[in-house]
């Protein structure tokens, strides 16, 4: 059997998926797991894709001090495991793809290089997504590893969107509006052909509602805007981060405050958002529990901001006929999809109420001007299929070359 291994690295912990790439055009989940804990309590736990468990091991903090120990862990479980079988490539998420990559690459020295200069564009992951890489480049240099982008599903942009005010030496040296999130937002657009024919070549929003939580506009299956900018602290407030915010704050925090630049960012990142407003938790569901009005509060400056971003994504696109939820929040709540919905009536929007409750998919009526989705995303599944097709056009190129046919021009 032929496998793929899809790879999502962060600071403290490490998901995986494996698929197979038999016969069917798009690859088959297999088994999903991850290593958290690492450098404190490392546990590799693993699923299969019914939900039974494959692995549950613990081990001492030196065991697994950090991500490259980790991916060696994953690799040796999954020797073990699909003895066998045939790795044939790796699919990594990386947050940046900065202003160069608008699609997934195959990475080699070059590419690496050139995503290390991007890591001061996304410091808090971007150096987490690389280290994997580089442990198995030098372990198994002979699999093909893809790097797939947060950020490339959005480099099509209109320059009004791809900019800020700002002078032209800091655009091109990228201080640029890239947007995140791209992996989910390509696989919804990927999914509307068959779920929801009718709007997959008309204007939708999309909003993409987890711990994480943005926006994006998509007209025609691209993205012409999102909520989120150059780091992915703009837009909606999230679980713990603040969302949009006048840059005049932080020179105020830096000089009248006497905030450093690293109390800043640990601030913006990890004491604001929902966490920050309600002062109890970031986690929505707690706070739709809770009696509490600061927990009430940060419900409704979550549903305020979602509402008006829809107004202002709308605008982008000249319209709208659309409107899908996906994510934590937005697959699992009906309460905030039902708050988000009746703050836009104003476009003609009617919920069906029932259908919202059952999860949908189609949760509006039939006479509502703007129709109303749940779609469950999968990123990691989006990253297995770029690294399929860019592992068979890499095959493709290798047999041809092997033939003797000129390999065609990159
Ligand atoms: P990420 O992948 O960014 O970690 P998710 O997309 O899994 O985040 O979303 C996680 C968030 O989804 C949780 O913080 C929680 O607030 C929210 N969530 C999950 N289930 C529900 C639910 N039934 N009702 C409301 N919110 C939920």
């Amino acid at each position: 059997m032929d496998l793929l291994l899809v790879v999502n690295a962060g600071s403290s912990s490490l998901k995986f998926c494996v698929y197979s790439i038999a016969e069917a055009p798009t690859p088959a989940l297999v088994s999903r797991g991850q290593v958290d804990g690492i450098g404190t309590h490392p546990r590799l736990r693993a699923r299969d894709d019914g939900g039974a468990t494959l692995a549950d091991q613990t081990f001492g903090p030196t065991e697994i001090a950090d991500v490259a120990a980790a991916m060696g862990r994953v690799g040796a479980w999954l020797r073990e495991k699909y003895a066998g079988s045939n790795l044939v490539a790796v699919g990594h998420r990386v947050a940046h793809g900065g202003p160069r990559y608008s699609a997934p690459v195959i990475v080699d020295a070059t590419v690496l290089a050139a995503l290390e200069r991007f890591v001061p564009l996304a410091p808090l992951h971007q150096p987490h997504h690389l280290r994997p890489m580089r442990s198995l480049a030098e372990r198994y240099p002979g699999v093909v590893q893809v790097a797939c982008f947060d950020t490339a599903f959005h480099r099509g942009h209109p320059e009004v969107a791809d900019r800020y005010a700002l002078p032209d030496d800091l655009y091109k040296e990228g201080v640029r509006r890239y947007g995140f999130h791209g992996l989910s937002y390509e696989y919804i657009a990927r999914r509307l052909p068959s779920v929801a024919p009718e709007i997959a070549r008309g204007a939708v929003v999309v909003c993409h509602l987890g711990s994480g939580s943005s926006m994006c506009a998509i007209k025609a299956g691209r993205s012409v805007d999102s909520t989120m900018g150059f780091t992915a602290l703009d837009g909606l407030p999230m679980g713990t981060r603040c969302g949009q915010l006048d840059p005049g704050v932080v020179l105020y925090l830096l000089t009248e405050k006497g905030y450093s630049a690293t109390d800043v960012e640990h601030l913006l990142y990890h004491r604001a958002g929902l966490r920050g407003l309600s002062g109890i938790t970031n986690d929505v569901r707690d706070l739709l529990a809770s009696g509490d009005a600061h927990a009430r509060l940060a419900l409704d400056y979550f549903v305020y901001r979602v509402a008006r971003e829809i107004g202002s994504l709308a605008a982008a696109m000249n319209g709208i006929d659309a409107l899908v939820f996906t994510a934590g929040i937005g697959e699992n709540s009906p309460e905030i999809r039902a708050r988000v919905c009746a703050r836009s009536r104003w476009l003609g929007l009617e919920m069906d109420e029932a259908a919202n409750r059952a999860g949908g998919p189609c949760i509006s009526i039939p006479r509502s001007a703007v129709s109303v989705w749940v779609i469950p995303t999968d990123e990691e599944g989006m990253i297995a299929e770029h690294t399929l097709e860019a592992w068979r056009t890499h095959e493709g190129r290798r047999s041809h070359a092997h033939d003797g046919v000129p390999e065609p021009a990159a």
